[in-house]
């Protein structure tokens, strides 16, 4: 047996995490006997129907195999490759995605805005969709937001839904990256549909893996229109999974009975419990508003080694002095307390 390289959970992604019980009892229950392959088998579209639930609308609900690939694709449904996307400066698609949006659109052009918390306001938004409308420059087409932020903050509903009225006067579509949906649903203590359809977008990236699912994000689109001929779009980019059931059984684990929310408030109080033990220190700054689960803080890079040194992994974001402290499904209070004992003392000199 191969022993984990880490003999204790860290703070490094909600991706070093495992496959939480839900989502392997989902898989294991899809382990028996034949059944149709690429995506024409019962748990797929159990799947469907319980983000259909969730989400209290009927939408259309495609499996792709992470989240660069939902990301890519949904922007790939409506854009051009002519086509302006407007997204934050420090957006997945625009800082960790390799150019996928790009690629899988042809070539639409990502136009990166600053903005508060890692958010975009409506101005912003208005101001740079009107700067250029002649032939010479890319044609605005969409929008991206990020729910929960890559800040770790969360956009609250009143906040998208003047993004998306702003968006659609301007004739823009709206995608959301919900790499952690459920983090920003469980954090907002809202129904998942007053910050989604009922809001104004158009599409949803719908994040499984952090939390807690082995592989597989779902693509959701509330406009249906702009789903036409997707699974083409998703077998031509490699994103067709032949044996799809294991990709759509542990959302089927996750979704049935509450987990994917458990677990996402669950990761959301650890966070909490990790910024309350270290916040107040001098030598610590949390740097955003901790809103979901990471706490941001801004400290000497020399503290960050001597934590590196006492064993921990965590990352450095957005550049120095700023490091992201990232909590999952399975991270524990004991698990927080003895990170922020050895952050006290590290930031004390100890
Ligand atoms: C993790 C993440 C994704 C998806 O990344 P993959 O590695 O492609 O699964 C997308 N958006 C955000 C904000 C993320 O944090």
């Amino acid at each position: 047996m191969i022993a984990t390289p880490y003999p204790r959970r860290q703070f490094g992604s909600d991706n070093f995490a495992g496959i939480c019980p839900e989502a392997w009892a989902g898989l294991a229950e899809a382990n028996h006997g034949h059944s149709e392959s690429y995506g024409n088998d019962p748990w797929t579209a159990d799947a469907c129907r319980l983000i259909r639930e969730v989400l209290e609308t009927d939408c259309e609900v495609f499996f792709v195999f992470n989240g660069t690939a939902a990301n890519s694709l949904a922007l790939a449904s409506f854009c051009h490759s002519y086509d302006g996307i407007f997204c934050h400066q420090l957006a997945h698609v625009e800082k960790d995605e390799c150019g996928a949006p790009e690629f899988f659109t042809g070539g639409a052009k990502l136009i990166p805005l600053p903005g508060a918390n890692a958010k975009l306001d409506p101005a912003t938004l208005e101001q740079a969709a009107q700067a250029r409308t002649d032939i010479h420059f890319c044609k605005a087409r969409a929008v991206t937001i990020t729910q929960g932020t890559e800040a770790g903050t969360v956009y609250r509903p009143e906040e998208i839904r003047a993004l998306t009225s702003t968006a659609h006067r301007l004739g823009l579509r709206v995608h959301m990256d919900g790499a952690r949906f459920a983090n920003a649903v469980a954090s907002l203590g809202c129904r998942p549909r007053e910050i989604t359809w009922e809001a104004g977008v158009d599409v949803l990236s719908f994040g499984g893996t952090k939390n807690g699912i082995p592989v597989g994000d779902a693509v959701v689109f509330f406009n249906k229109e702009l789903a036409r001929e997707f699974d083409y779009r998703a077998k031509h980019g490699g994103q067709l999974a032949s044996k799809m059931r294991f990709m759509s059984a542990p959302w089927v684990g996750m979704l049935r009975d509450g987990a994917w929310l458990r677990h996402a408030a669950h990761a959301n109080a650890m966070a909490q419990r990790l910024e309350a033990a270290i916040s107040g220190l001098p030598a610590i700054r949390v740097s955003y508003p901790r809103q979901a689960n990471a706490v941001f803080v801004q400290m000497a890079p020399a503290l960050a080694q001597s934590l590196e040194a006492r064993g921990w992994t965590f990352y450095q974001m957005h550049g120095e002095p700023d490091y992201r402290f990232m909590c999952a499904w399975d991270t524990t209070p004991e698990d927080v307390d003895a990170f922020a004992k050895d952050v006290r003392e590290v930031a004390a000199g100890s």
